[in-house]
């Protein structure tokens, strides 16, 4: 019998209030049932919203310090843990093993600087206009915070935002991806263990027009933060301009990788095939476009080829497979949708393109890894996020040509120049229109104390990881302290 999981609110395990469940499968096997959740709406979400915003008023003041000392306690549950959650997490979502241990391992790294950051979380002292005035701005927390997030990376994301929340003082009515409750769960629960107390963090499961409109609609929810797609982001801007609260997106990519002439052409190879086919393509930094530079053309697309072709397609938890499969029945159908569109745009298929048969594929949402070629900058499948297995490779004569390829769609996410010329990586780094730009490395890599997020439709201009995070999770408030003793009137009797 499948295990039940429940919501978790106000210090609470319990079901949906309509005692409503939904299933979620392995995408590798669906015959395995992962568990079965609350099917929430929008009546549990204010129940955790209420035991929010009463555990705010306590938590707010427990000391940055100990709130850093909950976080390290989580990161060490974490570490404990890390080959117990990697596993859940693959049979989850498909994932290869050493991703999902990737997964969980930026979680431990968020949680030690979380920690660390609870002895920072530093403000300014500023001279004052005045004699006998201090002043100075801190940080404080902001309130009841929302966190949404996608199932690609279970376990990252949803660290990203929730230590840097709680670390800050906010409290957290979490929900998931419907494809990932279980990874999520696991999640609260270290947070429980380590000491965060009920009510500051609250997990409601369900779908995202109920359980996460529910949230972002709900005018006692002070912020916030999601990750997903750009057509969800865009719905959940407009509705949270209702209450004006503060919002971040982090939203789709359409990451490119532009391989010059005097490149290394061994490494630039490694790099692509990570890139694109790593997580089956199902990140947000995925190499899903490939700039040739038209000398090395030839040559590369016959090293891409040999080793695509080899790429061991199953279950992620066998040791010899390198791609997983997609994340659900959706999923799948929007790579093979894909692949009609390519074909229908005049794209040559160079290799892949089918749902792959044989021995342990049959019961999972696999496809091949597929590379188109011949593709147009201004083709769909160079311009649309797909989510899946599918490299567009497209030509280019020179830098400023293939940096102008790479700029070219809605998105601004992750970016990638293999070069051995430093003035060529300079003005890559100039000119290239990313959140975030490699040099001699894939799209994907983000490290956790570092900023991550995207220009044009791929966010609204925060930022997470590192340092960064914590100027969307706190509120400036600037304090003066006159202590003259008589009324000093700033700008006036001064001047
Ligand atoms: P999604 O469909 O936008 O879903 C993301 C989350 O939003 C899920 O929890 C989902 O719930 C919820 N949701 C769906 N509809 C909603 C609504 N109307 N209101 C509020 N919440 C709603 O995205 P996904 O398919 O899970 O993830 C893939 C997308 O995420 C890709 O576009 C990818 O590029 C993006 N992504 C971006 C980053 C980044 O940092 N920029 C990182 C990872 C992924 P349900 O699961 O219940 O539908």
């Amino acid at each position: 019998m499948a295990k039940k999981f429940q919501n978790f609110i106000d210090g609470k395990w319990c079901d949906a209030l309509s005692g409503k469940t939904f299933e979620n499968r392995n995408p590798a096997n669906w015959d395995e049932v992962i568990g079965t959740f609350p099917k929430s709406g929008k009546e549990d979400v204010d129940l955790a919203v209420k035991a929010a915003r009463r555990a705010f008023e306590k938590w707010r003041l427990v000391p940055a310090p100990k709130r850093g000392d909950i976080m390290r306690r989580v990161g060490d549950l974490m570490v404990a843990r890390k080959e117990e959650l990697a596993r859940q997490m693959t049979r989850e979502m498909g994932k290869v093993l050493a991703e999902t241990r990737g997964d969980v391992q930026e979680g431990i790294d968020t949680a030690y600087y979380a920690s660390s950051e609870g002895r920072r979380l530093f403000g300014a002292t500023v001279p004052s206009e005045l004699p006998n005035k201090f002043n100075m701005a801190v940080r404080v927390p902001i309130g009841v915070a929302g966190v949404i997030t996608p199932w690609n990376f279970p376990m990252a994301i949803p660290t990203w935002k929730i230590f840097p929340a709680l670390l800050s003082g906010n409290t957290v009515v979490f929900k998931p991806a419907s494809d990932t409750p279980a990874t999520a769960t696991s999640l609260v629960e270290i947070l429980l263990e380590a000491g965060v107390p009920g009510g500051v963090i609250n997990i409601v499961h369900g779908g995202g027009g109920e359980v996460g409109m529910g949230i972002v609609g709900h005018e006692d929810v002070d912020l916030v933060s999601f990750t997903g797609s750009t057509s969800v982001g865009k719905k959940i801007s407009e509705v949270a301009a209702g209450t004006l609260k503060r919002v971040s997106l982090e939203l789709g990519g359409k990451n490119a990788q532009l391989v010059m002439d005097d490149a290394d052409l061994d490494l630039a190879l490694e790099g692509v095939l990570w890139g694109a086919f790593g997580t089956t393509g199902q990140r947000c930094t995925a190499t899903s476009r490939l700039i040739l530079h038209e000398k090395i053309y030839d040559r590369f697309m016959g090293m891409l080829l040999e080793r695509t072709k080899n790429l061991r397609v199953g279950d992620g938890l066998q040791p010899n497979v390198d791609v997983g499969p997609c994340v659900n029945e959706g999923q799948q159908k929007t790579v093979v949708s894909y692949v009609e569109i390519g074909l229908a745009e005049g794209a040559a298929l160079a290799c892949g393109g089918h749902i792959p048969s044989g021995p342990g594929l049959a019961k999972g949402w696999f496809h091949e890894p597929t590379i188109f070629t011949g593709v147009k900058p201004s083709h769909r499948i160079a311009q649309e996020e797909i989510f899946g297995p599918v490299l567009s490779v497209i030509r280019t004569g020179s830098l400023a040509e293939g940096i102008e390829i790479l700029n070219g769609t809605v998105y601004g996410l992750s970016s990638s120049v293999y070069t051995k010329n430093v003035n060529a990586a300079f003005q890559a780094v100039r000119d290239i229109k990313a959140g975030i730009t490699y040099i001699n490395a894939p799209t994907i890599g983000a490290e956790a104390h570092m900023p991550f997020g995207g220009v044009k439709q791929t966010g609204n201009g925060h930022r997470e990881g590192g340092w960064t995070v914590y100027d969307f999770f706190t509120e400036w408030k600037t304090v003066y302290v006159d202590f003259s003793g008589g009324l000093q009137r700033a700008q006036i009797d001064n001047y």
